[in-house]
């Protein structure tokens, strides 16, 4: 339902959670983040119920790092639950992933993955798209960019995605195809979100997302690619948009 993300030199905890919160007016049921700390360990919390009940849950617990994205969950598969709430991670635990939309051929990919060892925590069509990519990326030997690309083309169905990799804390992959996916341009750090409302404050730069296309975004660095592997020149469009 909603998706804030950021990467940059701030804390990304304060910044993810004012967006969920400015997301809340779309309605939802569960909430979480990832964050990514300075020992690059990827800490997630999510809880069913509102972000405040989030923030009462992380109170005490490590929410340090740079890099970092949330979500508000509507549920559409699984109910909603905490261990049905976003991010969800691959089996390895190296991705996490949070997803807006609906996965429709999750079934048939979840059979085929069960078939090969994946054991999944959830019951989301999400957790199988994460699987999928790591099951890409370690079968086909490539890296996790080229697995996304690969995992999208095998995927029916609307989604808009953040992925984060504990192995990569410099950088956060986002893709959509018929949900809406904003880019935020900052100096040196770049925000991503479902919708502009979290990204505001920040910067008036935003780049809209394609349809298939998938961003890479470094603190320094933006890269935009469609899924068939062409680089994508983004057009930077300035906000009127008021708090
Ligand atoms: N289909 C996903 C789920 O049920 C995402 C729902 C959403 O857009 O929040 O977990």
């Amino acid at each position: 339902c909603g998706i804030v993300g950021y990467i940059g030199s701030r804390e990304a905890y304060p910044i993810v959670i004012k967006g969920l919160h400015r997301l809340e007016y779309r309605g939802y049921d569960s909430a979480g983040v990832a964050l990514m700390n300075n020992q690059n360990s990827l800490n997630i919390y999510k809880k069913a119920g509102k972000v405040k009940d989030l923030e009462d849950f992380v109170s005490g617990k490590d929410i340090s790092g740079t890099v970092g994205m949330g979500h508000t969950r509507w549920a559409t598969h699984g109910e909603p639950s905490d261990r049905n709430s976003h991010p969800h991670q691959s089996g390895n635990d190296r991705l996490a992933i949070i997803h807006n939309g609906i996965i429709e051929n999750y079934g048939p990919l979840k059979e085929e993955l069960i078939a090969r060892g994946h054991i999944f925590k959830s019951d989301t069509d999400t957790e199988v798209l994460i699987h999928l990519i790591e099951n890409i990326q370690e079968e086909e030997n490539i890296s996790l960019q080229e697995a996304v690309r690969v995992a999208l083309h095998q995927v029916i169905g609307a989604f808009a995605i953040v992925i984060m990799d504990k192995d990569d804390p410099t950088e956060l992959i986002a893709a959509r195809k018929g949900s809406p996916m904003v880019i935020g341009v900052g100096k040196g750090e770049y925000f991503v979100a479902s919708d502009a409302t979290p990204i505001v404050e920040y910067t008036k730069n935003v780049i809209y997302l394609n349809d298939n296309e998938i961003a890479y975004l470094k603190r320094d660095e933006l890269l935009i690619k469609s899924i068939d592997n062409i680089v994508q020149t983004p057009y930077i469009q300035e906000l009127e948009l008021k708090l």
